[in-house]
């Protein structure tokens, strides 16, 4: 999709600091970073959202949902928890079009956002 803005960042138009990448996947910084590392999961095909996926693709795109987990708490281990969420559609605060898995970690009770 020429106009998607994490298309673009999969074939490296706009930059972004990767966490993980494969044939299928790639997950980056959010550049809003709500938390420290703040991570998005994307597939590499550009699939809108979850009503967008067949089984196989979502199988190869949400099996990696544990790992990149795993990942960030070896990365920030004064981590003390994970939100993991995936917006779909303009009503539930989906703004880019192109599906994501956000990944925000938790340090305290006090984490300032909701
Ligand atoms: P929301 O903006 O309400 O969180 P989404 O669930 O669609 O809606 O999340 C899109 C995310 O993409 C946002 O957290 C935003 O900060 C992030 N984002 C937008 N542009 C970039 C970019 N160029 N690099 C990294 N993250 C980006």
């Amino acid at each position: 999709m020429d106009d998607c803005v994490f298309c673009k960042i999969i074939k490296g138009d706009i930059p972004s600091i990767k966490v993980f990448e494969d044939d299928d996947v790639l997950a980056f910084l959010d550049i809003s970073q709500t938390t420290p590392g703040h991570t998005l999961l994307v597939p590499k095909q550009h699939v809108q959202d979850i009503f967008d996926y067949d089984t196989d693709l979502a199988t190869r795109v949400f099996d990696h949902v544990p790992m990149i987990a795993r990942g960030l708490r070896a990365a920030f281990p004064e981590m003390k928890g994970l939100n993991i969420c995936n917006n779909n559609g303009a009503v539930a605060y989906q703004s880019v079009l192109h599906s994501h898995i956000h990944f925000i970690p938790r340090y305290s009770d006090a984490d300032d956002f909701s």
